[in-house]
């Protein structure tokens, strides 16, 4: 998501753009349940990340318009926002503590009960009686706006050239990656590897690092909640959440480990599965449709970056963690910024 917003927003400022990726769209990016949600994404220490996100919302419509002149297809944006409820006492306790996070940070948040709100609560388990309301998080499909964002770029001009890039080095008017396949000359060079390794001959400062935090998703067709917001649940303790798509698609998620093996394990399968059906019973007839894995690149202090390499050809924008689609409009204009500034 990172490299193709990044291509776009270049290819439309009228730079040429080659992009490498040996399978695009198939990194974290694919994983990813597409919520953007500032505020039900708040954790204690995160401020700067907090604010930072806010500004995402606005720039993925404008994105989404721009999308939409290239290719006649704009992205969805579903501006939800999102229920959180608890399901035992403990985990009850833990939504208390998260409102109370909530308000420090000034996140527009309300107490709601299925009496008041019936439809907020459809399908979610009878002994979930009240919750919070957040107002302004949304969601889009990363599957939706990858292909639009792909097709923008096949319009705009944006060569893709499905290699993996093995090494990179800068010359004394640019810079030079270099596959098994070839080697490519440009002025300059945009480093968009997720949480991978980056290629030999990146020379990064110790400031940066990104370690990967593998997390999967299940996708089910069940029932339609789409009118409804995103459901965020504390369940034994866990994290959960059901972001609903029109027509009964909904995406169910998320496990955290800090692992690099992109496997998916049956135990944690078993546990996602029975947190979903605890919290939603309605799901107990879905359909799977499929289970997908993914690393998140996050970074030491859990903040993305843009670093431009020794030597100011090159650059490496990661770190996005669990917030990479929410952010990639943002990377988009650091991009930018750098090209404009370095040419
Ligand atoms: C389970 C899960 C749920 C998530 N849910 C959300 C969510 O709801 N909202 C949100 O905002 N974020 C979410 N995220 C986080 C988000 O998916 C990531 O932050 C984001 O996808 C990172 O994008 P990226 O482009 O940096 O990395 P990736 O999507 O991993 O892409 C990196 C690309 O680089 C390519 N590549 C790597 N090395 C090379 C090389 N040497 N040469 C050429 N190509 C290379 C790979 O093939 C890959 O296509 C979620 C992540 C996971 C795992």
């Amino acid at each position: 998501m990172i490299g193709q917003t990044s291509a776009f927003r270049l290819a439309r400022a009228g730079f040429s753009v080659t992009m490498f990726d040996p399978s695009p769209g198939h990194g974290a990016t694919y994983a990813a349940a597409g919520m953007i949600a500032p505020s039900a994404e708040i954790a204690p220490g995160e401020e700067e990340n907090y604010v930072l996100q806010l500004r995402a919302l606005p720039s993925w419509r404008s994105l989404s318009v721009e999308l939409s002149e290239v290719t006649d297809h704009q992205v969805d944006i579903f501006e939800t926002g999102t229920l959180v409820v608890g399901w035992d006492g403990s985990d009850r306790r833990l939504m208390s503590q998260y409102a109370q996070i909530a308000a420090d940070f000034n996140a527009e948040i309300r107490s709601v009960s299925r009496n008041t709100s019936p439809e907020m609560f459809e399908g979610i388990s009878g002994r979930i009686t009240d919750g919070i309301f957040i107002g302004g998080d949304a969601w889009l499909d990363p599957d939706q706006a990858m292909r639009i964002v792909g097709s923008a770029n096949e319009r705009l001009g944006v060569r893709l050239v499905h290699e993996t890039i093995q090494s990179i080095r800068t010359t004394p008017d640019g810079v030079e990656a270099i596959s098994a396949e070839g080697e490519y000359r440009a002025s300059i060079g945009i480093l968009a590897t997720g949480a991978e390794h980056l290629p030999h001959g990146a020379e990064v400062t110790s400031e940066n690092v990104v370690r990967p935090v593998r997390g999967m998703t299940v996708r089910v067709r069940g029932i339609d909640r789409s009118a409804q917001p995103t459901i965020r649940a504390f369940v034994h303790g866990h994290f959960f959440y059901m972001v609903s798509r029109p027509g009964g698609y909904c995406v169910l998620g998320a496990t955290s480990d800090e692992r690099r093996d992109p496997i998916i394990e049956l135990g944690e399968t078993q546990r996602l599965l029975r947190d979903a059906l605890d919290v939603v019973p309605a799901l107990d007839s879905a359909a799977i449709l499929d289970s997908r894995v993914g690393l998140r690149p996050a970074s030491k202090d859990l903040r993305p970056f843009f670093e431009v390499l020794a030597g100011g050809r090159w650059a490496w924008s990661s770190g996005h963690y669990r917030h990479g689609v929410t952010l990639a409009p943002l990377a988009a204009l650091d991009a930018l910024e750098f090209a404009v500034a370095t040419t």
